[in-house]
Formats: C-alpha cells, structure tokens, sequence
C-alpha cells in the first residue's frame, strides 16, 4: 500500500488488522463497519481493576495516537512494519492465533455484536448445529444480554472484542484494562464466565498491547479469511462478494492473511450486517461440501475450555471491601434449548453504560436464573440455606 494519498486510502488503512511483518495489508475488519462505538460509548471505569493486572511483563513502549503509523512509502518488507503498523500491520507472534491448525477445519467468528442480527445468526447456526465464535463488546453485551445467553447456552464461544472497540494501542494501559474488565463485568453479569480470547479491534494490537491482554489472561485472536463485509454488505452484489471470499480460500486462493500458514481457516464476519449472516447458510452448505468441519476457534487450536470461571472476589488482591462473591461455574457451558426470545430491540445509540470512577457493583437483579448452571449466588444465600437447615434439624 505505497499510494496512500486520498482521505479515503486513509481511513481505510486506519481499519487495516494485523499481517505478518512481511506482508502487506489487504482487506480487514474495518473501523467503516458501522460502530463508532469508541467515540459514542462511556467505558466503565473502576480503579481497583487496575491493580488486578500485573504489568511487570509489558514493555513500557509508548501509546501510539490513531493515524502515527501511517507511512506512504511504506516498504512493508520487515523494515518498517513497526513504524509504520497502519500501513502494514503488526508484528505477528508466535502466539497469536491466525487459523486453523488443522487442514479440512473452519471457525466461523462474528465480531462486534450482539446486534438486532445476531437472533437470526444465531437461527441459523442451530439449524445447521454449527458452532461458531462471537467476538462481542462489552456495550453491546449489555444491549442484548439475551443473545449472548443464548450463544452461550448453545454451545458457542464467547470472546471478548473490548468494550467500545477502540484503537487499543492509542490507550494507555490503564485505558485498556478499562475496556477489557468491563467486558468482563458485561460477560459475567450476563453468562457467569469470563473469556479467555480477545479479539483486537481492527487486527491492531502490538507488543505492549498483546503483553498487557496476556497478563489479563488473553489469547490474541485474529484471522486469516476476511470477505470483508464491512466494505461490500451495502452493496447489490453483497452476497456474490462475501461468499467469493470463502470459495476463493476454500479452493486454495491464498488470502493474504495467513501470517501462520495454517491449512485450516479463520474467518473473520460481523453480525451487524444483514447481507453478512444472510449468507453463513449457503457459506457453510458450500465449505460442508468441501470437506470442511466446523469448529469455534478455541476448539480447532485444541483448547476445551475456552471459557474462564470467573475468580471470586475474595481471592483478589485488590479487594478492599465487600463484594459479591462469584461462584466459579463450569466453564463448559451446558447444552439447553435455548430459552425463547423477547422481539429484538431496535438498533439505537449508546447513550451511557456507567458513571465513570464509580464502582461497578454486579446488578443482581440482571443475573440469569440460579437453576442455569452459568447463574451467579450470592453468599448470603448459602449462609440462608445453612441456617434454615440447622433450624429444620434442631425443631
Ligand atoms: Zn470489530
């Protein structure tokens, strides 16, 4: 990408994700993807999260501002991929997780939801009895609880794709344990877990950045096929598009993206768009064809739990004062049939999730019910339940 002269060439490299550091950029999740959830959503702050993270092994490299890693004449050869991080991408390492390991497997993931869409996505992957991964922000977990319990109780894997899908390395440390922790409020209030896989937004994530999600307990998670729906789900010829870049990698077009050379696939879809989950039908009718099985992500590196117990307060460092305590909860979500849905809430700003510097005391009232094997107990009832116990025994 040498000729980046026009605001547009910009801003599209501005949505550029990460490639391996001798690659250029192609198409990638984009920050045109409809949200502008960084400059429109309140992320909710509480400073004893900060002293949860060890930082002792993140370099101690600078914020890097939105539009500093720009270059026009980036070479993109390895030489100056760092500096030039927006043109060419970050620096894959070792860790992160491009694709499948294994030949003939496929991980469908879904970004930036839930969404009014993500029912119907949803629908589909139950017909089909896929299992897919959702990489979900915080805000919008808070907006469609029903959808991420849904997801849950199906068997899908829930990643975390921060909480106002910022440019995380234009953060300060402290910002970005800001949105990954209230992520996890949203996640946990709602399914009881926390994710072990984040999902960077826009691909963009360097050493500092991957340093501090590790230490928090995260797997960088990217992907190497990208139909590039933010760019083309408006368009008349949508499905042709986003369903040609799933049969070009599926017959062994190289996508560009593959930092890893992994023979199995990661794609890269978001459930903002209609004209996107419109197609997973046909998309998974065309890779079942192919001889491609169906995995989340966190199943095709082989990992079985992809999903973390959610540490009890008291075990927290941190802990000053009383908190709820957080019963751990299997981390392999149960098999239910999904409860049936309230009517979708119409798409709608964000206006506010929480007071700033406030604490954020887990809402009881919106946790799921104690029979669900995700559900949340309050101490207090267990010392209810030994009480009267011990009354019944004694009379
Ligand atoms: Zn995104």
């Amino acid at each position: 990408m040498k000729n980046v002269g026009s605001l547009l060439i910009v801003f599209a490299l501005y949505s550029q994700g990460l490639l391996a550091a001798t690659t250029k950029l192609s198409a990638e999740e984009s920050g045109n993807d409809g949200n502008s959830q960084s400059g429109d959503v309140v992320v909710p702050r509480n400073t004893k999260w900060l002293a949860e993270v060890d930082l002792t092994q993140v370099p101690k490299t600078p914020v890097r501002p939105v539009g500093s890693g720009t270059c026009e004449d980036a070479k993109c050869d390895g030489s100056d991929n760092d500096k030039c991080f927006e043109s060419c991408g970050n620096k894959a390492l070792p860790s992160d997780i491009y694709g499948c390991p294994n030949s003939q497997e496929w991980a469908l993931t879904f970004d930036d939801g839930p969404s009014n869409f993500t029912g119907q996505l949803l629908d589909s992957l139950d017909q089909l009895n896929i299992k897919a991964t959702f990489c979900v922000l915080g805000s919008n977990v808070k907006k469609y609880p029903e959808f991420v319990k849904r997801a849950y109780e199906a068997g899908h894997h829930i990643a975390s794709h921060t909480y106002s899908h910022p440019h995380l390395m234009s953060l300060t440390n402290d910002e970005i344990i800001y949105e990954m922790k209230a992520t996890e409020e949203a996640i946990r209030d709602v399914i009881g877990i926390r994710p072990t896989y984040v999902r960077p937004p826009f691909g963009e994530a360097d050493d500092r950045v991957k340093a501090l999600m590790k230490s928090m307990g995260y797997k960088i998670l990217l992907w190497n096929v990208d139909p590039t729906d933010y760019d083309v789900y408006s368009l008349p010829n949508a499905a042709a598009k986003i369903q040609g870049a799933f049969k070009a990698a599926a017959n062994g077009v190289d996508t560009g993206l593959n930092s890893h050379d992994e023979p199995g696939y990661i794609s890269l879809q978001h459930d903002l768009y209609k004209s996107s989950i419109d197609q997973v039908p046909d998309v998974i009718d065309f890779l079942t064809k192919k001889g491609y099985a169906f995995k989340t992500a966190a199943e095709c590196i082989g990992d079985a739990n992809p999903h973390a117990p959610v540490i009890p307060e008291g075990r927290l460092k941190a802990q000053s004062n009383a908190e709820e305590e957080v019963k751990p909860v299997d981390a392999n979500p149960p098999k239910e049939q999904p409860a049936s849905l309230p009517p979708s809430p119409p798409a709608q700003e964000e206006k506010k999730e929480s007071d700033n510097g406030k604490k954020n005391e887990p809402k009881t009232a919106d946790l799921p019910s104690p029979t669900s094997a995700a559900s949340i107990t309050h101490p207090s009832a267990y010392v209810a339940f030994f009480v009267f116990a011990l009354l019944s025994l004694l009379s």
